[in-house]
């Protein structure tokens, strides 16, 4: 029988998985800076958690989850995106009772069942953030211009961030009627989904991709006139901090995001080219009482990290490839090959990486092997020089060579490390 990868996944490879690692690495680096601390959620949960905390009518409830039953008969899913966990566990460990705001952050993966495409996987990976505890304004922008600054490190070029507001359970409702009012006698023109989504939830159709669907929604009342006081001075306040702190933004009035949970602020980070929309997020202020806490706002993102990986791909930025070893060990002759073992123990005590023939090669496969490898230096160790005390050093990319004292083998590599 032929084994096969799950449709929609992927083998991280050696060579890629560093990229990986890379991407990682500056996001979590971003977070230290933005005093952002790491959670991590299991990958399932409760199927009733997503229902609740993604919301019923969305496409990634409706058609998008992996959901199995266990041997207990319990409904379990591989959770789809990171919100919902994180309020759970926000919820169940009481934090809500800790001085507050609490700043988390997460990266790892996610599962929907989507046609799989170019930066679209079943099984996907998303940095996100979500900051629980106030509605201060000047918090919104910092976790837009924390998500902006990560595309920044990579050196991603022409991010744009996209703001909207889509108000709140008070002003939300007028905007909803008008829409409603609006869409009803031009309904004939909607496309499927949207037809249903009329009395469900009519605010998703102006962020339908349908071209029929956006020439009518092109004149429907826009959310960002009908904000309250509070959305509306909430909204300018945003914009004012996003301005400080030098992020570029445009208002995308049509933008709602996928999710249910979203008020006042929406925002989304989108690029020329095949990527599209990276990711984006939103304030969720009910979202905390929905999953069964207190009265809590909230705002985070979710950004794809296949689809940066894509986009930078696109922009020809190459990222740190295969780690080479620092030093491969040859050794010929029985004595020398003992001495190796211990060469290769110190090596790797001084912090260099190391490794050695396994496979009884002769002299020139043992130096194929470093080459292939991609070795900085091959240290060659025969009897006569295991007799006088000393090793030959070749420096792999320029070929030149020296020979020093053994024991200051460890040393000498670490110093080339560095350097
Ligand atoms: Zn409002
Ligand atoms: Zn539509």
């Amino acid at each position: 029988m032929d084994f096969r990868i799950p449709r929609g996944t992927m083998d991280l490879m050696p060579g890629e998985v560093e990229k990986w690692q890379y991407i990682e690495e500056k996001a979590r680096d971003l977070c230290r800076r933005y005093h952002f601390s790491e959670v991590r959620t299991p990958l399932f949960e409760q199927t009733e958690l997503f229902r609740r905390g993604v919301g019923e009518t969305t496409d990634i409830v409706e058609k998008e989850m992996y959901t199995f039953t266990d041997q207990g008969g319990r409904s379990l899913t591989l959770r789809p995106e990171g919100t919902a966990s994180i309020v759970r566990s926000f919820v169940e460990k009481k934090v809500y009772g800790e001085p507050q705001p609490t700043k988390w952050y997460y990266i790892g993966p996610m599962y929907r069942y989507e046609r799989p495409q170019a930066g679209r996987q079943r099984q996907f990976h998303q940095f996100g953030v979500e900051v629980f505890g106030t509605t201060a304004p000047g918090m919104d922008a910092e976790v837009i211009d924390l998500g902006f600054q990560f595309y920044r490190t990579l050196g991603l070029d022409g991010v744009k961030v996209e703001l909207n507001s889509v108000g709140c359970p008070r002003c939300r409702p007028i905007h909803r009627e008008k829409l409603i009012e609006y869409l009803t006698p031009r309904k004939e023109e909607l496309c499927k989904d949207c037809l249903s989504r009329l009395d469900r939830n009519p605010m998703r159709i102006l962020d339908c991709k349908n071209e029929s669907c956006r020439e009518v929604t092109e004149k429907a009342p826009r959310m960002v006139d009908h904000l309250c006081d509070d959305c509306k001075s909430h909204f300018e306040e945003v914009q004012e901090n996003l301005q400080l702190l030098d992020v570029p933004y445009v208002l995308n009035t049509q933008m709602v995001r996928g999710l249910d949970y979203y008020t006042q602020t929406a925002f989304e980070f989108v690029i020329e080219g095949g990527a599209g929309s990276l990711g984006g997020g939103g304030r969720y202020n009910g979202l905390v009482e929905e999953i069964g806490g207190p009265e809590m706002p909230g705002i985070g993102f979710g950004l794809g990290l296949e689809r940066t990986l894509l986009a930078l791909e696109e922009q020809g930025l190459e990222l740190p490839a295969r780690y080479g070893v620092d030093c491969y060990v040859i050794a010929l002759g029985d004595d020398a090959k003992k001495r190796a073992i211990s060469l290769l123990k110190e090596l790797r005590e001084v912090g260099c990486s190391a490794d050695r023939d396994y496979l009884d090669r002769k002299m020139k496969g043992q130096m194929k092997a470093a080459d292939r490898m991609g070795a900085r230096y091959a240290a060659i160790l025969g009897e006569n020089e295991l007799k006088e005390n000393r090793i030959k050093v070749k420096e792999l990319a320029t070929g030149n060579q020296e020979t020093i004292q053994l024991d200051r083998l460890a040393d000498y590599i670490r110093q080339g490390r560095k350097d």
